[in-house]
């Protein structure tokens, strides 16, 4: 039970795993199979043509948005629209000016290079980008001391595209600079059955529209949910089912992962539970709530609240987090009259 429970969760996370290193081949290459962000692929046209009309690299463009929603994906999309390489790399992977300086003067002409988590890179490589991204240059400091000498290095016209899961973890500056900002938003069931059908294509295996539209209610909004369920699925349709991924055999399939109706997994209802019952249904801090449950407050952050709050289930207030009437109902437990509808447990004080 506690293995299942386990594997449950550990489905659910959005974040790139050892699992997905499959997944490049089933990312879109064009910006025309991107399927959903209908406002962030309009706007996207329109930056492209322009772009490309005037024989110039694209403007510097910032993702935003929980993890496993395509920022990827996007970063590839550009660069193939634009005709040129992608470059991919990721803040903690720059750990060192040198690092940066290296990766710049490498581009060719117009080249896409893609920063993922760039709100993780340290003060002194930000400020080697900020010429790189404003002037196309590296200033590099030799000697030290008086005899100290900044030479100034031109680089290629390149774009840059950062993806962060949220635009307030970069400083000021940094955001500054780039002159597109995209948020990407999560998925609606309909979306993700299209993402779900449009996979299970390219992977030749079968899938009913009933099958599709039942994983993909429960893929928490996320793409890289939807493609990791579609893929255990359809072991269990080879070895319990005759083949094809029916709603059955979703049914029996997300069953056995542990995955509710809902697409909530253990940790989801786990904090639901700790706020319920260790704190009265809140309000309580993320890093309270966090160490509770021997979690990151980031995993929180990251990977629980973006849906339990879609769902309606969770609540930030300026004091902490706190649960909804919602959230008792579905973990089937009795809300307290002062449970407002809207919002979460009124304080007691
Ligand atoms: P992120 O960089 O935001 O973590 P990715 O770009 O790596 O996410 O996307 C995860 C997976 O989801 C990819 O393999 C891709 O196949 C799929 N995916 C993401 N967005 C879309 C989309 N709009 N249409 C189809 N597939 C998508």
């Amino acid at each position: 039970m506690q293995e299942q429970a386990l594997y449950g969760a550990k489905m659910m996370q959005p974040g790139l795993t050892a699992a997905d290193s499959e997944e490049n081949t089933l990312r879109p290459q064009h910006l025309e199979d991107y399927i959903g962000q209908e406002k962030v692929k309009q706007n996207l046209k329109v930056y492209l043509e322009a772009a490309r009309r005037r024989g110039e690299a694209m403007d510097h463009v910032l993702l935003y948005g929980p993890p496993g929603l395509g920022k990827t994906t996007l970063a590839g999309i550009i660069a193939n629209e634009m005709g040129v390489q992608l470059r991919v790399t990721s803040g903690p992977a720059i750990e060192k000016p040198g690092d940066l300086a290296a990766l710049l003067t490498n581009l060719q002409e117009g080249d896409v290079l893609f920063i993922d988590e760039i709100h993780r890179l340290s003060r002194q490589v930000e400020e080697v980008l900020y010429p790189a991204l404003e002037d196309y240059a590296l200033d590099i400091i030799i000697g030290k001391g008086p005899s100290a000498q900044s030479i100034r290095i031109n680089l290629p016209r390149f774009t840059l595209v950062g993806a962060t899961t949220l635009a307030g973890q970069l400083t000021g500056p940094l955001r500054d600079r780039f002159g597109v900002l995209l948020k990407l938003e999560l998925y609606s069931p309909d979306e993700l059955a299209c993402i779900i059908r449009r996979s299970a294509g390219i992977l030749d295996q079968p899938i009913t529209p009933e099958g599709a539209y039942e994983l993909a209610k429960r893929s928490r909004g996320t793409p890289r949910v939807a493609n990791r369920f579609l893929k255990r699925v359809r072991d269990f349709a080879t070895v319990l089912g005759d083949g094809v991924i029916d709603r059955d055999v979703c049914l029996m399939a997300l069953r056995r992962m542990d995955v509710d109706e809902l697409g909530l997994d253990e940790l989801d209802r786990s904090l639901l539970r700790a706020v319920i019952e260790l704190y009265g249904g809140g309000p309580v801090g993320l890093e309270t709530l966090a160490a509770a449950l021997g979690e990151e407050a980031v995993t929180l952050e990251d990977l629980c609240e973006p849906y339990l709050m879609q769902m309606g289930f969770l609540t930030r207030t300026p004091r902490g987090r706190c649960v909804t009437h919602l959230a008792y109902e579905h973990l089937g437990l009795r809300p307290p009259e002062a449970c407002d509808a809207a919002g979460g447990q009124q304080s007691m004080f």
